[in-house]
């Protein structure tokens, strides 16, 4: 019987890496899960076995240590990692898909020597700095500027919610280059931390991605020198949308992970748990919750790995990108609410990890775009492509 259309997608080498990596989260991921949530732990320990695994150098080429760029191998991993820790998936996300992938597509062959091997090996933990107090959604409004100064730039500004920002070694950070331009304006810059000006604030309390840590940074006139410069100057706003695409398809692969979890406990429970002398699965309103998770779970995973498999950097991937992202971020989160109402009283409690997976699956409505901001990317794209200009969508 076939039971997941998904799976035609992978190769034999997929498959090899899903059960290397369920292994390890098995073994390693999953007894630490809990605790990394209830104490707010971030499991640094982890990232050297994640080395070992290759995964810490996912999307990066073989010859920097990595994994080699293999975006199915990627959602994969992610989608097994986000079984049991959502958080770990997260902090690993920001680390190879935010921290090391636009390295490896913009960084200079001297960058990549010198960065790429220390990341790829969990020696240094990397992430990306570019959200602001008040500059989320609009990106292009973000303040922190780069002053040119003798051997290269000078940063000032402040950044917030930055994911692994207080144990990263390695930042990518946004700043503006020249403030009169815009979105035309924003470079990238490779900064090492701890550096003389650079301060950090205390984790923020979460409801969720506990363990994965959250925090604002403070630049204080940070030197920042000029062989750091990532990519090309003033284009660094078009470096972050095009990163984007990767980026949410390996979000949607946590929330894919998240899927499969709730499903497995919903059949667990449904079948052992006895109400009028009968399993709860034999009951119509639980058979249903079970169903149509499956069926949120086969189109988000079926979409995802094709997407996967098919993208290809110097394509426009932000339609499909969107699209899976809002489907698989939404039904995560309502039928992790549907997981704990399987479950009844014990799905409410902290003995079972349902509710864990309920907040951890919040975040990714939020993070790499809101929902509201990838329903305006599809509906702007498709009202494009009927003839609407850019004028004509000014300000939606
Ligand atoms: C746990 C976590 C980890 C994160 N990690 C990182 C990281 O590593 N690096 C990084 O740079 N950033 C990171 N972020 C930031 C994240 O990308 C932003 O939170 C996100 O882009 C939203 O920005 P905002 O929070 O400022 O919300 P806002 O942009 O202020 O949005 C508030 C609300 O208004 C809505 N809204 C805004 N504009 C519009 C519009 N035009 N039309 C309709 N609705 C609109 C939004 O959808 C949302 O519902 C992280 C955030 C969290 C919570």
């Amino acid at each position: 019987m076939k039971t997941s259309l998904a799976h035609a997608l992978e190769g034999e080498e997929h498959r090899i890496l899903r059960e290397t990596v369920r292994r390890f989260v098995e073994e390693k991921v999953r007894p630490v899960a809990a605790e990394m949530d209830e104490e707010d732990r971030f499991p640094r320990e982890l990232f050297g076995e994640m080395a070992s695994l290759g995964l810490t150098g996912l999307m990066v080429p073989e010859a920097y240590g990595g994994f080699g760029e293999d975006l199915l191998a990627t959602v994969i991993a992610f989608e097994e990692i986000g079984r049991a820790s959502p958080a770990l998936a997260l902090s690993l996300l920001a680390h190879t898909i935010l921290g090391a992938l636009p390295i490896v597509r913009y960084g200079t062959a001297e960058q990549k020597e010198k960065y790429l091997p220390r990341l790829t090996s969990g020696e240094w933990i990397g992430g990306t700095a570019y959200t602001e107090p008040n500059a989320g959604s609009d990106a292009a409004a973000i303040q922190t500027r780069a002053e040119k100064v003798e051997g290269g730039f000078r940063l000032y500004g402040s950044k917030v919610f930055i994911t692994n920002g207080s144990e990263a070694r390695l930042l990518v950070v946004y700043a503006k280059t020249d403030p009169e331009a815009g979105h035309r304006g924003i470079t990238a810059f490779l900064v090492e931390v701890p550096a003389e000006g650079f301060s950090v604030s205390k984790n923020f309390e979460k409801m969720g991605m506990r363990g994965s840590p959250t925090s604002a940074l403070y630049f204080d006139g940070v030197f920042v020198p000029e062989e750091n410069v990532l990519g090309t100057m003033n284009r660094g706003f078009y470096q972050v949308m095009h990163g984007f695409n990767v980026e949410r398809l390996t979000i949607v692969a946590i929330s894919v992970g998240i899927l499969r979890e709730v499903l497995e406990w919903m059949l667990e429970h449904a079948s052992v748990r006895k109400q009028y002398g009968r399993p709860i699965g034999a009951f119509q309103l639980i058979q249903e919750k079970i169903a149509r998770t499956f069926v949120d779970l086969e189109l988000a995973r079926t979409y995802l790995y094709l997407a996967a498999r098919e993208y290809r950097p110097d394509e426009d991937w932000r339609l499909p990108a969107a699209t899976i992202k809002i489907f698989a971020a939404e039904q995560a989160t309502r039928r992790a609410l549907d997981g704990i109402q399987v479950l009844g009283g014990y799905g409410y409690t902290r003995e079972y990890p349902l509710e864990r997976l309920l907040r951890d699956a919040k975040l990714m409505e939020i993070g790499a775009g809101t929902t509201e901001m990838m329903i305006r990317v599809i509906a702007r794209t498709l009202l494009r492509s009927w003839g609407l200009s850019d004028e004509d969508l000014e300000g939606s």
